[in-house]
């Protein structure tokens, strides 16, 4: 059977390239395994589609062959996925504060988020990645600190511990692939016979199956059930920064890998400092006479209440930086610096004494 990939994506048999993009685009959002609309069947269908007519060069030949080409591992049905998939992970890495996935010019960042699926042609299935949001203060992100987490996912069965067989039961070989973890087809296409091997759907790739199934997960490895964690959140994260805990996501069943777990950290903003990276600002009210006359004023640091010197002469807005009082750099060595930006402050009213001293000043000052 042949698919129609341009129904698929609701595009014109004559579309242009930028409207088979965008299309994509929309429905990809909408079927995403992750959104509330999400179907992953239609979501496969849709990116199936748009490797092949978002490459002008097999849309031809779909256009000439149809799709029965592609499903002979021409695309799409070998690697595309898994490759599709692992570049929208982007390796996992993380940088300062977001996420930038690109792959054919798409950015994929908002698309797909940590998006797991599972890699299906190569080597072990591997699970879901999971995405947890925490929200902890400033302070907390300054010194560090540990948090438990809770998350419902799915988990490796603990009583077969994910491999499917019921305790003291023995293993046999798979009758399915005789004990290879692949099927190997043949199939005929306009090329020729062409062979393609696939993990093995029975034994997921490990060859042999239990003489006797879990009962508590059926053989499928897999539970649902809540997992705690201990996450411990590093001296100087900033806010939007997270922390992948390899191993910790979804478990897919027998034979595979778990995904891993990433922790984005909110961190609450601070009733006092202001943060750029590692440094830490703070706005410092001054009078008038203490910005002429200098003074010596008690302030907040991070390592509690220091006394800060305001020189004599001090203009408003100056700004004075104290080496080392700001927040302990991630990566490197070393903490960030405090800067404090003296403010003058002009009251709006004043006694009447008071404005009779500041004439007297005027006129002082006007010798
Ligand atoms: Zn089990
Ligand atoms: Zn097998």
């Amino acid at each position: 059977m042949s698919k129609d990939y341009y129904a698929a994506l609701g595009v014109e048999k004559n579309a242009t390239q930028d409207e088979i993009k965008k299309a994509f685009r929309k429905k990809a959002h909408k079927y995403h395994p992750d959104k509330a609309t999400g179907d992953e069947a239609k979501f496969k269908e849709v990116n199936e589609a748009y490797q092949v007519l978002g490459d002008e060069g097999k849309r031809q030949q779909y256009d000439q062959f149809g799709s029965n080409f592609d499903q002979q591992g021409g695309f799409g049905g070998g690697a595309g996925w898994e490759d599709f998939m692992n570049a929208a992970r982007g390796g996992g890495g993380f940088g300062n504060g977001g996420v930038q996935f690109d792959f054919g010019g798409i950015d994929l960042g908002d698309l797909f988020g940590f998006g797991g699926g599972r890699s299906r042609s190569r080597g072990k299935a591997r699970g879901r990645d999971v995405q947890m949001d925490i929200e902890i203060t400033f302070e907390e992100a300054v010194f560090g600190v540990e948090k438990e987490l809770k998350v419902q996912k799915n988990n490796a069965c603990d009583v077969c511990d994910g491999k499917g067989a019921e305790p003291g039961s023995t293993t046999k070989t798979c009758d399915e692939c005789k004990g290879q973890g692949q099927v190997t087809r043949v199939q005929q296409t306009m090329f020729g016979p062409m062979q393609s091997a696939h993990t093995c759907n029975i034994c997921h790739g490990t060859g042999s199956v239990p003489e006797k199934t879990c009962k508590h997960c059926g053989g499928d490895g897999t539970v649902r059930s809540e997992s705690k964690f201990t996450v411990k959140i590093p001296a100087g994260i900033d806010n939007g920064q997270s922390i992948r805990l390899s191993g910790k996501g979804e478990f897919p069943g027998t034979g595979g890998v778990a995904g891993d777990m990433y922790v984005v950290v909110h961190v609450k903003e601070s009733k006092q400092f202001e943060r750029k990276g590692s440094d830490i600002y703070l706005d410092l009210e001054v009078s008038y006479p203490q910005a002429v006359l200098g003074d010596t004023i008690e302030i907040d640091t991070l390592e509690g209440k220091k006394k800060f010197v305001v020189p004599s002469g001090t203009k408003s807005h100056q700004e004075f930086r104290l080496r080392g009082l700001g927040i302990e750099r991630l990566q490197r060595s070393g903490k960030g610096d405090m800067f404090v930006t003296v403010i003058v402050y002009i009251p709006k009213k004043v006694s009447k004494k008071a404005k009779k001293l500041i004439e007297e000043l005027q006129s002082e000052l006007e010798k």
